[in-house]
């Protein structure tokens, strides 16, 4: 019997090694709760109508179709039993294994407030970017409806918690949005008075890039009419708004983009893991006392050169990289390639249309030049010529004409709103689909 490899999460680190087992003898098994690889780096523009969900998502199945070595699975895997070596899916499906990888990633993290998640979503998933763009363009459809002077404000205030790279891009381009975009097409509200807030607990936004970047990114938002608040921690969330210290903003739009938390791994493995519930593996990035189980990418807590690697794409793959090589060597009786070391690759963020911020090691950029680096290479990392083609386009679409091109209410809203308008209400309900 060939030797069975089992990959749970199709997301970048278990995509690469499908992709860096080629040509092995085995049999591999990729498994997926959902049919589609994403592309995270940008939700965001998803969530703000700039591109639409197919330009950022392809199905596991058609990525891996030339590949008759690898089977596609989709299901929601529950556990993983080390003794039978088999991962569970539901109904009592088991899956053996001989090699077992597990990149199955992150989630949003509500710091024990989970019920906070219906008011203020995160941007994790094409279902969460998907309502993030209901709940922005329903606002302003229930701002012109309106007749509620300070119902219409609260539907016009914008406030997005957290000041990470997706935070910063976020309320770039709700700005943009609000102030430069939609004006022409509002005849009862004026769009250009939405309130963009970018709230972040800790002293400084951006907070992985330095104070200079992190200064000019500020400023840059600033210029772009977002008020940003550091060192403010929200206290409530609630379906009206947010609580800054003791006063209460009235915002209808929050989006988080606060914390994330690794997969349930751990708890599948019982393995030690680390505050933020990535398991602790070893430099090989084996599971310590299991060489045949590998976790990978942003549910695992790898160090290099004494820093812990950080939860970005360019690690996941680099990660994925490895073990297929561990894994193939092991196959060939070849070498394995030993203890895993991560190539940093710089960071990257955008700051609204035409600003970004660049850094590796001690090289930075920033304004438009470092915008245009950032866009060519996102396109460069995107999946298929297709997709490469149609995000250039729409960028350049939407970067000489200042339209958003995927700006369409979808599916019901469920959020309930005390100022919403009977009206408006309709909006959500004709526009299901
Ligand atoms: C909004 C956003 C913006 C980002 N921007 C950037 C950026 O600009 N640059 C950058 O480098 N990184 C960025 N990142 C981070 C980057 O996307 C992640 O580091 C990367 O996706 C991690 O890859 P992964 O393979 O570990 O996990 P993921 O890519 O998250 O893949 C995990 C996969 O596992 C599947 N899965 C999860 N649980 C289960 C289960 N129980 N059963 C079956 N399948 C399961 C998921 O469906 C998913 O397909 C961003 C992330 C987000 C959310």
């Amino acid at each position: 019997m060939k030797h069975r490899i089992v990959i749970v999460g199709a997301g970048f680190a278990g995509l690469t090694v499908a992709h860096g087992l080629r040509g092995v003898d085995c049999d591999i098994t990729v498994i997926d709760q959902r049919n589609h690889h994403l592309f995270q780096p940008l939700l965001y523009q998803v969530a703000t109508s700039m591109l639409a969900t197919s330009d950022i998502a392809w199905p596991i199945r058609s990525l891996l179709r030339d590949r008759k070595d690898v089977t596609t699975l989709l299901g929601k895997v529950d556990g993983v039993d080390r003794d039978a070596r088999e991962v569970i899916l539901p109904h009592g499906i088991r899956v053996p294994y001989d090699s077992l990888v597990i990149a199955t990633g992150v989630r949003h993290a509500y710091f024990g407030k989970d019920h906070w998640e219906e008011n203020a979503p995160g941007l994790k998933t094409l279902e969460d970017a998907t309502t993030v763009r209901r709940r922005l363009l329903l606002a302003f459809e229930r701002a012109e409806m309106s007749e509620d002077e300070a119902e219409r404000d609260a539907q016009l205030t914008f406030a997005v918690i957290g000041a990470g790279p997706t935070g910063v891009e976020l309320v770039g381009i709700i700005a943009e949005l609000a102030h430069r975009i939609l004006p022409g097409e509002f005849r009862r509200s004026d769009t250009r008075r939405a309130k963009v807030m970018l709230i972040e607990a800790g002293p400084r936004i951006l907070p992985a890039f330095g104070e200079k970047l992190s200064a000019y990114a500020s400023n840059a938002l600033t210029r772009r009419g977002v008020e940003v608040k550091t060192g403010t921690p929200v206290t409530e969330c609630t379906s009206d708004g947010i609580v800054l210290g003791d006063a209460f903003l009235p915002a209808r739009t929050v989006i988080w983009a606060a914390g994330v938390q690794a997969s349930p791994a751990k708890d599948w493995l019982h393995a030690k893991a680390d505050h933020a519930g990535r398991v602790i593996v070893n430099d090989d990035l084996t599971l310590p006392g299991d060489p045949s189980i590998f976790v990978l990418g942003d549910t695992a807590h790898v160090e290099s050169d004494g820093q812990l690697v950080p939860g970005v794409a360019p690690a996941a793959k680099q990660q994925g990289r490895h073990a297929a090589r561990t894994i193939r060597a092991r196959l060939t009786g070849a070498k394995p390639p030993g203890r895993f070391r991560y190539r940093n690759m710089g960071n990257l963020a955008t700051v609204g249309r035409n600003a970004a911020v660049i850094e590796y090691g001690r090289f930075q950029m920033k304004g438009l030049l470092a915008w245009w680096v950032w866009g060519i290479a996102h396109i460069y990392f995107l999946i298929g010529a297709r997709s490469r083609l149609f995000v250039s386009l729409n960028w350049l679409w939407s970067f000489l004409s200042r339209q958003n091109s995927a700006r369409l209410i979808t599916q019901k809203e469920n959020k309930p709103s005390s100022g919403q308008s009977k009206e408006a209400d309709g909006v959500a309900r004709r526009d299901r689909s």
